[in-house]
């Protein structure tokens, strides 16, 4: 692969750049020799919220670092210290002068919720009240708190709440001050649906009182539903980036799914993303796999229990639901990782399983994980079919305990699929990663379970992945903490419909890319779907 740019090979194969833009003009920043640079800056849209779109290490967050005011970029010149002045007369006569003019000097407010909500606790002590409460200076605690549904956990300590509870704190803490500038880097990590379409409305609300918002985001429906515009950002993961045109949210979005700029004639990728709707498999038709009888499990305080279901050869079931509704616990049921206290899995199979957390601990390199863990490293299938697409080449010689989110993430999904197997189970893969490595991870999946006569299934909350993806589905209902319900694995119309009918909103297609996009609610579709019980269109 190459583009003939440098020397480097492109991280995903999916995403060589085939014709780019004549000359680039000066970065905007680069971080030292033959470290990654940053071409160009998103426009700054007041009243609005501009989302950002493009692969891990493309310089999302870094965009987001220079305009809330935490980086002073150096216009290339990394052996020189920089300064606002330099900045404010490179940008002179661009709206960005007058910006950063007056971010140097403390006239306008930002806030940024940077994207490593994990870290939070390390910065931040005490009960989620006393922080919240210290923050809100828009005196719209209580609204707040009540739709991110954060009043469960006001008096716990900080240290004691889980990723999805921190993120949902992190995006509170961040709409409740009075800013005029809000930044968000990737909100929607370790969320479940709902809360994602909650955190949209919250942030969203903001742009009511003339408040600019940016946003990093992978998940499409969501970014979809929260921008009014977006950037799209393409280049080579860790080399370089260039931030595009200003789009339309619907235009930008398709130009991302086309994987063509036209406006700048920038092919970002080989073939478009294609949204094909799948005949669903006959319920019952279907030659059997693997079959389980009703599975039951209790906790101190929680219940699950499960219908038993029929998972057929060569289809890919998703499940989805609530967070903390017993998906995680089903998936160790299956893979036996827990005992049920009633029924069985009938018919034994191998499993390849990848858990939701992922464990960081093994020490040593890449490499020396993959001798010890994938039993087909080396081959030549391993290579063309694994290797390739997670672009594992690039990560090997780094220690696993070094590794981003995103990296570890492709490093497990890899893992799991060197093995041979009857079903390859998956608890979150697209968490931490961008729209391309889920794509990649989609399209590898379906083509080794196809190759080796193989299922799978595969929990997660993104929606445009789950439609890109399922053959069938089975849905996760309940009261989260106390008790869950799983449906059968059936048919992912019927699946999807009772639950966005419990999650409330309801999806059209876009015409152009059949992308599924979320109506807005109480507008005509939304009234009209939900009317005629069509939460979800395959047409
Ligand atoms: P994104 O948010 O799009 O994933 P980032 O803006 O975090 O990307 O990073 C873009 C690139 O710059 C990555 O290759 C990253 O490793 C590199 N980078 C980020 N911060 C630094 C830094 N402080 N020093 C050197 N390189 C950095
Ligand atoms: P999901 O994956 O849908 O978010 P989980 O299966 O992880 O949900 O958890 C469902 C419920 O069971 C949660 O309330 C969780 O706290 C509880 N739970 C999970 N594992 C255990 C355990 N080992 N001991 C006690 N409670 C648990
Ligand atoms: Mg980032
Ligand atoms: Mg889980």
């Amino acid at each position: 692969s190459g583009c003939g740019i440098c020397t480097k090979r492109c991280p995903f194969n999916a995403v060589d750049i085939i014709n780019l833009p004549e000359a680039l003009e000066d970065p905007i920043h680069r971080y030292g020799q033959n470290m990654f640079q940053l071409f160009g800056l998103p426009t700054i849209n007041p009243g609005s919220v501009v989302g950002i779109l493009g692969p891990n290490g493309i310089g999302k967050s870094t965009i987001i670092r220079i305009l809330s005011g935490e980086m002073i970029p150096n216009l290339g010149n990394y052996e020189e210290e920089s300064s606002w002045e330099n900045i404010i007369n490179y940008f002179k006569g661009s709206q960005l002068q007058n910006y950063f003019n007056k971010l140097s000097k403390g006239q306008i407010k930002v806030v940024h919720k940077p994207q490593m909500v994990d870290l939070l606790p390390r910065y931040v002590k005490g009960e989620v009240r006393n922080l919240l409460e210290q923050v809100d200076e828009r005196g719209a605690l209580e609204s707040v708190v009540k739709t991110l549904d954060i009043k469960p956990i006001m008096d716990r300590e900080l240290s004691k709440l889980s990723g999805g509870e921190l993120q949902r704190i992190a995006i509170a803490a961040a709409v409740l001050k009075d800013a005029d500038f809000y930044y968000f880097d990737e909100p929607t990590s370790w969320l479940d649906v709902r809360q994602r379409l909650n955190a949209v409305k919250v942030i969203r609300e903001l742009t009511n009182e003339g408040k600019s918002v940016m946003v990093i985001e992978h998940d499409l429906a969501a970014l979809d539903a929260i921008s009014d515009y977006v950037h799209v950002l393409y280049g080579q993961s860790g080399g370089y980036g260039v931030v595009s045109h200003l789009r339309g949210v619907r235009v930008g979005i398709n130009a991302y799914i086309n994987g063509f700029l036209r406006e700048e004639n920038v092919r970002f990728r080989k073939r478009a993303i294609e949204f094909e709707v799948r005949p669903p498999t006959p319920e019952g038709e279907g030659q059997v796999i693997a079959d389980y009888s009703s599975l039951k499990k209790s906790y101190d305080g929680f219940k699950l229990d499960a219908e038993e279901g029929e998972i057929y050869y060569n289809e890919i079931v998703t499940a989805f639901g609530p967070n903390g509704i017993g998906k995680t616990t089903f998936a160790k049921m299956l893979a036996e990782v827990i005992k049920p206290d009633a029924g069985k899995i009938k018919k034994k199979v191998t499993i390849s399983y990848k858990p939701q957390y992922l464990d960081s601990e093994f020490e040593g390199s890449v490499e020396e994980f993959l001798y010890t863990h994938a039993p087909t490293y080396g081959t030549n299938i391993f290579k063309s079919e694994i290797m390739r697409p997670f672009a594992i080449e690039e990560i090997l010689e780094k220690k696993v305990k070094d590794l981003s989110g995103g990296e570890l993430q492709r490093l497990s999904v890899a893992t799991t699929l060197s093995k041979p197997a009857e079903v390859y189970l998956f608890d979150e893969p697209t968490a931490f990663l961008d729209v391309e490595q889920r794509l990649v991870t989609a399209r590898a999946i379906r083509k080794i379970i196809e190759n080796r006569h193989a299922a799978s299934i595969i929990v997660d909350h993104d929606i445009v992945f789950i439609d890109y993806i399922s053959d069938r589905a089975m849905v996760f209902y309940g009261t989260p903490g106390q008790e869950g319900h799983a449906t059968k694995p059936t048919e992912l119309r019927s699946s999807m419909n009772s639950f966005l009918k419990d999650v409330g909103i309801t999806f059209r297609r876009d015409k152009e890319t059949r992308r599924p996009r979320v109506n807005k609610l109480d507008s005509y579709l939304d009234r009209n779907q939900k009317e005629i019980g069509e939460y979800y269109y395959l047409k």
